[in-house]
């Protein structure tokens, strides 16, 4: 097949779109819309400016959505003095695995020279992702606890290092995939949360709200189109699954949407649309009803939480006892 641009081999054929695009369009393809999605999201403030310039932290796991994320935002902004760019790595503690996509991590930022900071569960919390496995006190999936501890450690560092912004590498697939689960499961509060999660005031799935606002800048660009991204450009991204990865729900999701996006091109974009239609109604419905919840301190470590003990603490508690 002939690229749609400039009839040079294609590498690639977007069947929602109808277009074959060789390397170098589908490059500039998947960076156009990144950069489109920075543009619309207003993610660089008018305020910002060379002597006040805006923080973006960016979560930086070494999987290929991250990689391409970090490279396509440094390409674009390293030279702009209004935008400070600083990698995050979180450490799970997951032997075989973690390690790898950490030197992965390490060789991008090397490269791009950009300020990386690197943290662990285990510093942090004091526990292993391989041990929680083992003990498991809560009877649940092995990412359950690890999103918790996630979500937690991103909040706090992006907070400490002074982010503006938390940018992180969703992709589309990954992006329709939660919006089916959470009609599915008719997760309202989820639904109204997704009104803000472009750069608002919640993290999707989350029960924290959110101090550091987050923005997800490839969120317009379909998972396989991030791989071969990452490979054409031959970025450093570690691309094994990790071995505790238990989300079956997810995974039967991802199913049906693949099949779907097979015989309906154009599927993963509609949901999106629709979806964030419905996110505003439902926010705006949602806002100082009687189910939005008050928030409080978490007890033990001061976190904003709708109970009196955070999830997080209340998983480390429950770890500890075993
Ligand atoms: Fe953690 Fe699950 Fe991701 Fe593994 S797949 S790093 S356990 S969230």
């Amino acid at each position: 097949m002939e690229c749609t641009k400039c009839g040079r081999d294609a590498v690639m054929h977007a069947a929602y779109s109808g277009s074959h695009l060789c390397e170098e369009h589908l490059r500039e393809s998947v960076e156009r819309r990144v950069r489109r999605r920075v543009r619309e999201d207003d993610l660089v403030p008018r305020s910002a400016t060379p002597e006040d310039p805006e923080t973006w932290v960016i979560g930086l796991s070494g999987g290929k959505d991250s990689v391409v994320l970090t490279h396509i935002l440094d390409e674009t902004f390293a030279e702009d003095p209004r935008i400070e760019m600083i990698a995050l790595t979180i450490h799970e503690g997951i032997e075989g695995y973690r390690d790898e996509s950490v030197s992965a991590c390490e060789e991008l930022a090397t490269e791009l020279e950009m300020q990386h900071e690197l943290v662990s569960y285990e510093e942090e919390f004091g526990v292993r992702m391989d041990d929680v496995v083992e003990d498991d006190p809560e009877n649940m999936a092995a990412c359950a606890y690890c999103g918790v501890f996630r979500r937690d450690l991103l909040s706090k560092y992006a907070e400490e290092l002074g982010a503006d912004k938390l940018l992180t590498g969703h992709n589309l697939d990954d992006e329709a995939q939660t919006a089916l689960m959470n009609v599915l499961e008719g997760d309202v509060s989820q639904i109204a949360k997704h009104f803000d999660a472009s750069l608002g005031a919640f993290d999707e799935r989350s029960e924290q709200e959110e101090f550091v606002p987050r923005a997800k800048p490839l969120r317009d660009v379909p998972e396989k189109e991030v791989a071969l991204y990452a490979h054409l450009a031959d970025l450093p991204a570690h691309i094994t699954e990790c071995p505790h990865s238990s989300e079956a729900y997810r995974g039967e999701i991802q199913e049906l949407l693949l099949k779907l996006e097979e015989n309906h091109p154009g599927t993963r974009h509609s949901i999106m649309a629709g979806y964030e239609e419905l996110a505003g109604i439902v926010a705006d419905e949602y806002q100082g009803s009687d189910e939005e919840a008050d928030l409080n301190e978490c007890e033990e470590c001061g976190a904003t939480t709708t109970r009196e003990k955070c999830r997080k603490c209340a998983l480390l508690d429950s770890l500890a006892a075993v």
